[in-house]
């Protein structure tokens, strides 16, 4: 599922009003999607990884889901721990 996504050119972050961000408690496979942290943590979270995107830290990854999952629990280990 997209979360989010970035615009580097307009240094934008796009939010799919659809996603986890709005609803920190949908699961995807039967899986919460939330990595035990509490909604307004989730929300940090995802943003701070498209923060990376922006930044150029991270690279593109849309396709890519292990490779977004490890950017996002850099995240987590970084500011959630
Ligand atoms: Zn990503």
């Amino acid at each position: 599922m997209l979360t989010a996504s970035v615009d580097r050119a307009r240094n934008l972050i796009i939010i799919n009003s659809e996603g986890p961000f709005m609803e920190p408690t949908l699961k995807v496979h039967g899986v919460r999607f939330n990595l035990g942290l509490s909604d307004r943590q989730l929300r940090g979270l995802l943003l701070l990884h498209e923060v990376g995107h922006l930044t150029g830290k991270f690279q593109h990854d849309g396709s890519d889901p292990d490779l977004s999952r490890s950017y996002s629990k850099r995240v987590m280990e970084a500011c959630f721990r």
